[in-house]
């Protein structure tokens, strides 16, 4: 089957890290353009300011990854879908449920995958932690997830704006491996969250949810964490404590701890290639739901204005 000819839309942070390398790295794929209004893109590579001109004037593409801030990702997932483009949507999938919802049924219409990615599920020690919950009581679970906003999103305003999601763009990780994991679906039964006085989004929240089996979870946020950060899950069962670390990517069993590099990025294209190939698409919003309804319920909190 010949290459899956991909553009890259976006050219940050994480489209530099992660995804160009992962593409270069998969020889199911071949990068045949990019698009960023700023810069020049990749050396030998076309290069467009934006989607549109992408589109009428560039090379033939299959597929595309867009790996913008997710206030502008709607807009730009519908002229693809539109052309039967294949989309790797970075997470978030979009700033609202609504548009990813109109987003699928743009791609059931046209036949192209829409892969919404969760980088995070594809960490080392999740899959087997998945495997090692399933059928156990869970008795309650404990997520920290803080972290140095000024070391991993420098100057990134569209953070701080409304749909930037704020402190919860890190925070959405770990609900979408507690998602993955946890044996019962939960939902939220209150949450604080903290919003800077000159910021439009939260830096901090501690929330509460409970499962249908009744356990207990609770999620603590934040981005003023300097030092070592911290990204983890603890979940207390009937057969002892699974503890998940580094964002997923130890795994600590009663027994052992397991360990791997990461793979993350990898795994996300293995997985796209895939469902192009078998025509489906993947697109899970619970962990959207979850932190828009913790929009929805929380309660507001102003605290010290935040500057970068
Ligand atoms: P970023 O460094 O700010 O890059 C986003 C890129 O999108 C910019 O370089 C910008 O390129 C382009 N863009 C297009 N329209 C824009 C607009 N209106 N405002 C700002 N930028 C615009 O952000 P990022 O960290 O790569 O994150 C992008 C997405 O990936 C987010 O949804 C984030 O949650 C997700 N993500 C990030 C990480 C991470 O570690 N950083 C990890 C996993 C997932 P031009 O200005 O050249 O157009």
């Amino acid at each position: 089957m010949a290459p899956v000819r991909i553009a890259v839309v976006g050219l940050g942070k994480i489209a530099r890290d992660q995804h160009l390398p992962a593409i270069a790295a998969n020889p199911a794929f071949t990068l045949v353009a990019t698009v960023s209004r700023e810069g020049d893109g990749v050396p030998g590579v076309p290069h467009f300011q934006s989607l549109d001109q992408l589109l009428e004037r560039g090379p033939a593409i299959d597929a595309a990854a867009l790996c913008t801030p997710p206030q502008v990702r709607h807009e730009l997932a519908a002229m693809a879908l539109a052309r039967g483009t294949h989309l790797f949507l970075e997470k978030p999938p979009g700033a609202t449920l609504a548009e990813v919802a109109a987003l699928q049924g743009m791609a059931q219409a046209s036949g192209a995958t829409l892969f919404a990615s969760w980088h995070s599920r594809f960490a080392a020690g999740v899959a087997p932690a998945r495997s090692w919950l399933a059928g156990r009581r869970i008795d309650r679970v404990q997520i920290t997830w803080r972290e140095d906003v000024r070391v991993w999103h420098p100057g990134q305003a569209w953070i701080w704006e409304p749909g930037g999601l704020g402190v919860f763009d890190p925070g959405i990780n770990a609900l979408s491996i507690a998602t993955h994991i946890l044996p019962q679906r939960f939902f939220l039964k209150s949450a604080v969250l903290e919003f800077p006085a000159n910021r439009a989004a939260p830096i901090a929240a501690d929330m509460h949810f409970c499962d249908t089996h009744g356990a207990p979870i609770h999620m603590d946020l934040d981005w003023r964490q300097t030092g070592p950060q911290t990204w983890d899950i603890v979940v207390e069962t009937d057969a002892g404590r699974l503890t998940l670390s580094n964002g997923g990517a130890v795994l600590a069993l009663p027994d052992r701890t397991e360990r791997d590099e990461d793979r993350e990025y990898a795994g996300l294209y293995a997985h796209f290639a895939a469902l192009i190939r078998s025509g489906q698409c993947d697109v899970d919003v619970t962990p959207l739901q979850l932190v828009a309804d913790a929009f929805l319920c929380g309660r507001r909190r102003e605290v010290e204005a935040f500057e970068d």
